[in-house]
């Protein structure tokens, strides 16, 4: 799979690897959920890769139900999003994909906000586990760029959007799950780091306060003392999540320009979608970008968020 793919140059193309992907056992009813027991509805009254259910009597299409549903844009440009967004290590923007596929900003924004949509893991099981290490870390984007070594002449505001706390957890040579939060307070910290992380795991923070506590639940909790310039003490480190922190913040101040606070979720879940599927694990562009095309069904789709829904 590259650029000059033929699913991303023709519509009938992209149709026939979406079904393989979404459907390897045949076609799934998306109203009752019935497998392989559908007729395909040829000829020129009906749209291509329409099925009728046997069981049920619905027609559907491959796309009937996922973040694609009920859009204008032809499915190869769709397909050609989710690969440019897949395969670009720091994001790709809107304007750039609208160049790209030829469509309008509106329309590409609207496209990549799907998109990220499809990327969103929705049941996430928990990280880490026995002997398995898990990083915890939280750093701000938007607002002034913090960087000490850029003078306050050079710092630039991201979109409006004040300063907003991401936290990242990492597992070490795993995925990756990031949460815009409003505070690092215990309070915040204690659900997200039990939810997300399995107790057998070893817990790797600096000495917020926040995870003092939450950190004695785990089979074993180090902190290292960025404060007192302490980075690495044997295996006790966040540097796995610091490398993600500096690619999302590549991402934020040097591809999209107007991150608003509103979306930012959306924006991690992209990041943490590309890190979780990444190259050092194995899985190319094209794996990942068809895992990606996997995950467009069974998200609830709520136009309205984006009010742009009459766009695409
Ligand atoms: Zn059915």
């Amino acid at each position: 799979m590259n650029l000059t793919s033929p699913i991303f140059q023709d519509a009938d193309k992209a149709r026939e690897h979406l079904e393989a992907l979404r459907w390897p056992q045949g076609p799934i009813c998306p109203h009752c959920g019935v497998v392989d027991d559908a007729t395909g509805l040829k000829g020129k009254a009906h749209r291509p890769g329409l099925y009728q259910c046997n069981a049920c009597r619905e027609q559907f299409t491959v796309t009937v139900k996922t973040v694609f549903e009920k859009s204008k844009i032809p499915l190869n440009k769709w397909l050609l999003a989710t690969f440019l967004m897949s395969s670009s290590k720091k994001g790709i923007s809107a304007h750039q994909i609208g160049r790209t596929l030829g469509v309008t900003y509106k329309t590409a924004w609207f496209m990549c906000h799907r998109i990220r949509e499809a990327m969103t893991e929705t049941n996430p099981g928990a990280l880490g586990g026995e002997g398995k290490t898990v990083e915890a870390d939280t750093t701000y984007v938007g607002g002034k760029e913090a960087n000490k070594h850029k003078s306050k002449r050079n710092s630039k505001n991201i979109g409006g959007m004040g300063k907003q706390i991401v936290h990242t957890l990492v597992e070490r040579n795993g995925r990756a799950r990031s949460h815009h939060i409003a505070n690092i307070t215990g309070a915040t910290l204690r659900p997200l780091v039990f939810t997300n992380v399995h107790r057998s795991s070893n817990l790797m923070t600096d000495t917020a306060g926040g995870y003092m506590r939450l950190g004695k639940e785990f089979a074993r909790h180090e902190m290292v003392d960025h404060g007192r310039d302490e980075y690495v003490r044997g295996d006790a480190h966040s540097n796995t999540v610091e490398g993600y922190f500096s690619v999302l913040k590549r991402g934020v101040y040097g591809t999209f320009h107007h991150v608003s606070a509103a979306h930012l979720g959306r924006y991690l879940a992209e990041f943490d979608f590309r890190y979780s599927n990444r190259s050092a694990l194995g899985v190319n562009d094209a794996m990942r970008t068809d895992e990606a095309l996997r995950m467009i069904g069974g998200k609830r789709l709520t136009y309205r968020r984006t009010n742009e829904g009459a766009h695409a």
